[in-house]
């Protein structure tokens, strides 16, 4: 039997077009040689261009999380008090890593579906009189929750208190706006297999000059990610290890593709998808989990069942008859709600699949409270409402 043909939804990895994955089939080349001078420094030019930053970017050989790590490694002693404002389980990642650093890490904690409440953090900074807080570490897109941070306003009022800013965009760059230089964030970072739409593999890091001057005083140990290695080799247009060229083909790959789009498009295109996978939810009686569209995520969305479906039932049911793959909830949230990916290389007729596919589901689970094609009709309004605006 043919294989089913697989709607890969999930927040990470996401879907690669085909030329990006070729890219990656490129036979090897000295990592010391003016061949990848050409390419590494091409593809830093379009990160720029990704990161609207004048700022170094770093390429690191890890997934997302290592370049979290490098953040923390690099930019905060041991001891330094930090503030992570934690909206999902990446916050509290960032926490963990921080602590592993031993740092002095100190939460604030905020609701399920809900973004980093500014009043909270302004009271929280104002109330630091003697500028123990050195660093605020906080997500430009919770993945967990599906939720969007205001980083704007957060970096207004860090860069008031004087801390330094570092943000976890990893699944929200080139799917939210992302002004680094303009907002004036420190440290940000990023990975390949989110909206770059590549594979997993490679981490990204933009270091300001306010961040260098904290890392070149930092006593903390780093030795394979330490950012003083990475800007001497930059230099030259080298990275201090053997990179992964492989990933950087790709990455480059990926890069001109987008840049062509142009961002304003990509970011359209994004909020489009989610405004059109809210908008079929709810037409089938799901509800959200994040009740605010302002603060709604343009990389994923989270859904919660109506009463009498299971989550983790819905997506096995999607997966093994439609060979529709969707996230399920990460830790508090577990079996509580599923998460559709839209980030990267999802176009509209894969979330048009995707919920006839989930009608059918809830179909098959004894759910019939609504019509065949309510969320496929939804769906289809919001698009053609979309392109005639256009026209
Ligand atoms: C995917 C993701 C990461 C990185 O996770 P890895 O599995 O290490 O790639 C970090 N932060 C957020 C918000 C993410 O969505």
């Amino acid at each position: 039997m043919v294989k089913l043909k697989q709607l890969l939804l999930i927040p990470g990895p996401t879907p690669t077009p085909t030329q990006v994955r070729l890219a990656g089939a490129e036979e090897m080349i000295n990592h010391r040689s003016a061949d990848f001078k050409k390419i590494y420094e091409e593809t830093i030019e379009n990160l720029r261009w990704a990161y609207q930053t004048k700022n170094d970017i770093f390429i690191l050989p890890s997934s997302g999380t290592g370049g979290m790590e490098a953040a923390v490694a690099n930019c905060i002693s041991p001891g330094d008090k930090v503030l992570v404002l934690v909206t999902g389980a990446f916050g509290q990642r960032f926490a963990g890593i921080a602590k592993a650093y031993n740092a002095n890490v100190e939460t604030i904690e905020f609701d399920a579906g809900k973004a980093v409440d500014i009043q909270k953090l302004k009271e929280r900074l104002d109330s630091d009189k003697n500028k123990e807080i050195k660093a605020v570490l906080f997500q430009q897109n919770e993945t967990s929750t599906a939720v969007i941070n205001p980083v704007q306003k957060i970096a207004e009022l860090v860069q008031a208190h004087g801390a330094l800013i570092i943000v976890d965009a990893v699944s929200g760059m080139l799917a939210t706006d992302m002004k680094t230089d303009q907002w004036g964030l420190d440290v940000v970072v990023s990975g390949s297999q989110k909206a770059f739409m590549m594979a997993p593999g490679i981490a990204l890091v933009s270091v300001s000059a306010k961040a260098y001057s904290v890392i070149e005083k930092n006593k903390n140990s780093r030795f394979y990610f330490d950012l003083l290695k990475y800007r001497e080799f930059s230099k030259k247009g080298e990275t201090p290890w053997t990179p992964p060229i492989s990933l950087i083909y790709s990455l480059h790959k990926s890069l001109q593709i987008l840049k062509q789009e142009g961002l304003e498009s990509i970011f359209r295109r994004h909020q489009l998808l989610k405004k059109a996978v809210r908008s079929a939810a709810q037409s089938l009686g799901f509800d959200l989990l994040v009740k605010d569209e302002a603060v709604a995520s343009n990389s994923v969305s989270a859904i919660v069942p109506m009463n009498g479906i299971d989550a983790e039932q819905l997506r096995k049911t999607c997966r093994e008859h439609y060979g529709v793959i969707l996230a399920g909830g990460q830790g508090a949230l577990t079996g509580k709600i599923f998460r559709i990916g839209h980030l990267g290389y999802v176009d509209q007729l894969d979330i048009l699949a995707a919920f006839s596919a989930i009608e059918m589901t809830l179909y098959r689970l004894g759910h019939k409270k609504f019509s065949l094609g309510t969320s496929v009709k939804a769906i289809q309004e919001i698009l053609l409402e979309a392109s005639l605006v256009k026209a």
